[in-house]
């Protein structure tokens, strides 16, 4: 990283540039626009080195609208160069524009690029295009506008008024200030912000000072004393653009946007198609094809962006659709098993539980446990339980027939199956066909009831479940499925309504 000058020696510097400035235009009298125009040349070439050494230093992904801003600089260098030479060398009139003109005038144009440039996340490689096609495009008109004649095109040229230019150049100075106080807005606080800070205060400053010089120019004849207060605003870019911002915050980049801030954002890149807009406007009456080129251009390019922004969110959304559909589904799932979770277990209970009570079908509850597990893993270890688990859950899910019944990872080795309208024959039936699944996929465990894992299952069958809670069902179903255990396991036992209702009351 290099390292940026101190502020209080760019104070000096400027000050100094100002005096001998002041002092050399003071001094010669004479040939006061000989000696001014070195430093007005020198003062925005300052500012152009001042904003090629910020793009060098920064990141990659915050260079461009610092490069833009130099093109910006480098244009206006080259238009005072050209007012040097015009005045000095060619001596043109002062009182219509001429190239150097044309030159300060299309400053505007990468300074605007600057100011509707967004962000990188953000960037389409076509917007990008479309956004240099525009900036010719009006670099172009602007050309027809200054000398209402097209490039190259042979005809003498009949270059507008000063005082019309100066208008021109008046409102551009407003306007492009105005936009960057927009862009400042939408900037959420951190690195980046700092860029539009600078750019904010420096296009005022310029729009203030241009303002007042073009008025006195066009009023007085000793202008050339006022050419000093030309350099302010370059100046003061160069300084902001060295002093050192400090450490990049990323975590202020992530902060949160306004809504406002979003609505800014997103509506610059229409600052150019408005510009190029109202600048064909402008010229249609006199130019009638190029202005109309212009509209369509400015029309074309609004309505690709505003297509591909739609499509863009439209995939967006599905996206997100999709995003959601898929972290729902995890929500609900166990990773090991893939069965369903308990959350998801409780959600279809409370669910299954009430649409009996309002269809008065019985609601069947299997609670399904893995006899002596805990050999298992003890003997083969616990990825082999794990191996295991998901083994019994297949075998679980497959004794499964409807799409109605749910089966879910109750917790550790237990597992829970949700038969809806299913009667006491109809679950012990399932819970078989559970029993010989597991004992078929013949996982080794040698233990009391054989060789192979085998399960326990309670069962429990619930009918006009209008009163009481869920939870009683899977009481009486763990009731069952402690019943299997202490009754040697690898079996199935069930309780009935009644049975456990008069327990519970016994
Ligand atoms: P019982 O026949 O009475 O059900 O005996 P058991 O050994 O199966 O039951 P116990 O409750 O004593 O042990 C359950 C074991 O299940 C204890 C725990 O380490 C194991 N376990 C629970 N969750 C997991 C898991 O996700 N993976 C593995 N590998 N083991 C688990
Ligand atoms: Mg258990
Ligand atoms: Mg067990």
């Amino acid at each position: 990283m290099r390292r940026s000058p101190k502020p209080l020696h760019l104070a000096l510097f400027a000050a100094s540039f100002l005096g001998a400035h002041a002092l050399c235009v003071v001094v010669f009298q004479s040939s006061a626009m000989l000696v001014s125009y070195p430093f007005l040349i020198l003062a925005p070439a300052l500012a152009l080195a001042g904003c090629g050494w910020r793009a060098r230093v920064e990141q990659r992904k915050s260079r461009a609208p610092w490069v833009l801003l130099g093109v910006g600089m480098l244009l206006w260098t080259c238009g005072v160069a050209l007012n040097a030479w015009e005045d000095l060398v060619q001596q043109t009139p002062q009182t219509v524009a001429w190239f150097s003109d044309f030159s300060f005038f299309i400053y505007g144009v990468p300074v605007l690029l600057a100011i509707s440039f967004v962000s990188n996340e953000q960037q389409i490689a076509l917007f990008v295009w479309m956004d240099a096609i525009q900036a010719v495009l009006t670099g172009y008109l602007a050309y027809i506008a200054i000398f209402s004649v097209a490039p190259f095109s042979g005809h003498a040229l009949d270059p507008i008024s000063v005082p019309t230019l100066v208008l021109t150049y008046n409102i551009e100075n407003v306007i492009l200030a105005a936009a960057a106080t927009l862009r400042l807005l939408a900037q959420p606080r951190g690195h980046d912000r700092r860029f539009y800070g600078i750019l904010c205060g420096y296009l005022w400053v310029y729009a203030l000072v241009a303002g007042v010089y073009n008025y006195w120019a066009a009023i007085s004849s000793i202008h050339v004393v006022l050419d000093v207060i030309v350099d302010v605003p370059f100046l003061l870019l160069g300084i902001a653009c060295v002093i050192d911002p400090g450490p990049r915050n990323e975590s202020d980049v992530a902060a949160a946007k306004r809504p406002l801030a979003v609505v800014i954002e997103n509506g610059s890149p229409i600052f150019y198609t408005l510009a190029l807009l109202a600048l064909s406007i402008l010229l249609i009456r006199d130019h009638y094809l190029v202005g109309a080129v212009g509209i369509l251009t400015a029309l074309i390019v609004y309505t690709i962006r505003t297509t591909s922004l739609q499509s863009r969110l439209i995939r967006t959304q599905q996206e997100l659709r999709d995003a959601t559909n898929r972290l729902e589904e995890m929500v609900l799932t166990d990773a090991l098993t893939q069965a369903a979770n308990r959350r998801c277990f409780d959600q279809t209970l409370t669910l299954e539980w009430s649409r009996a009570a309002r269809t008065q079908l019985p609601l069947g509850l299997l609670l399904i446990d893995i006899d002596h597990f805990k050999k298992l893993n003890d003997r083969y270890g616990h990825p082999a339980g794990d191996r295991c688990l998901v083994a019994v859950a297949n075998a679980l899910q497959a004794a499964l027939p409807r799409s109605g019944d749910l089966l879910a990872r109750y917790g550790g080795e237990e597992f829970a199956a949700i038969l809806p309208a299913t009667d006491e024959n109809g679950a012990r039936i399932v819970a078989e066909h559970m029993l010989a699944d597991v004992r078929a996929i013949r996982i080794p465990n040698e233990t009391s009831p054989g060789a192979f894992v085998t399960i326990s299952v309670g069962i429990a069958v619930f009918r006009s479940t209008g009163t009481g809670a869920a939870q009683q069902i899977v009481d009486a179903a763990d009731q069952a499925l402690y019943r299997a255990k202490e009754r040697g396991r690898n079996r199935i036992e069930s309780i009935t309504q009644n049975d456990f209702l008069g327990m519970g009351s016994a």
